[in-house]
């Protein structure tokens, strides 16, 4: 868990790749659905556009249907879910959680980190005005496709996701704290020191880049 630009994805995705974990990102679903076209998409569209919570029926429905597919054998990683006090019990309900990562990270610098993000338009991967800028201007260094911001990466939609992410997920921390193991990260470090804190506070095989 943590604010929009702490790192989650980064994190969740070294975890997941180096521990053959199954990487679940509830953002990336939707966002796949906007751009599929699908009746999903179609019901949320102009939320995730706007930077809105999607209604937690259908984030419930989303995130069941993920783990039905059962594709991991080691477990998942759920990167995005729960941010609010509902998801989190549902997912208390319906699943075992082995541990919580909270990636602490000030107001100020999501601001900084979330309004310098860009996605290649072609084959989604990501980069950082600020600590991975790509090599030639506005072009993806894989495919060479156009650099584009999240439509909701705007100071905007940026305000009223953080002011959703504490009156809302703020909680559900608090929830977890009462029940599950969470660790708390400073996230404002570089990424290989943030993967290597959260391994050892977990008990994993240590980080090598
Ligand atoms: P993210 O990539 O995690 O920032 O998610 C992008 C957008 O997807 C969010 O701004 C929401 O509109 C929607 N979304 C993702 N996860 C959730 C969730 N757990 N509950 C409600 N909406 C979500």
């Amino acid at each position: 868990m943590g604010v929009q630009g702490s790192g989650k994805g980064t994190q969740s995705k070294l975890l997941a790749d180096d521990l053959d974990l199954t990487h679940i990102n509830v953002g990336e679903i939707f966002r796949w659905h906007v751009k599929q076209h699908t009746k999903i998409g179609a019901q949320v569209r102009r939320i995730v556009a706007a930077g809105e919570l999607v209604g937690d029926d259908l984030v419930e429905d989303v995130v069941r249907e993920r783990l039905q597919q059962h594709d991991w054998n080691y477990g998942f990683v759920v990167d995005g879910f729960p941010r609010n006090r509902r998801q989190a019990e549902f997912f208390l309900e319906s699943y075992d959680i082995d541990g919580v990562i909270h990636l602490d990270l000030p107001d100020e610098e999501v601001r900084r980190r979330v309004l310098a993000r860009r996605l290649c338009s072609r084959c989604g991967m990501d980069y950082n005005l600020i600590a991975h800028r790509p090599e030639t201007e506005d072009r993806c260094d894989v495919c060479g496709g156009e650099l584009v911001a999240r439509e909701d990466d705007t100071p905007e939609a940026l305000a009223r996701r953080l002011r959703d992410y504490h009156d809302k997920t703020d909680p559900v921390l608090e929830l977890f704290r009462g029940k599950e193991y969470v660790t708390s990260v400073d996230a404002r470090g570089d990424k290989a020191t943030i993967q290597r804190t959260i391994r050892e506070r977990l008990g994993l095989p240590s980080y090598q880049p």
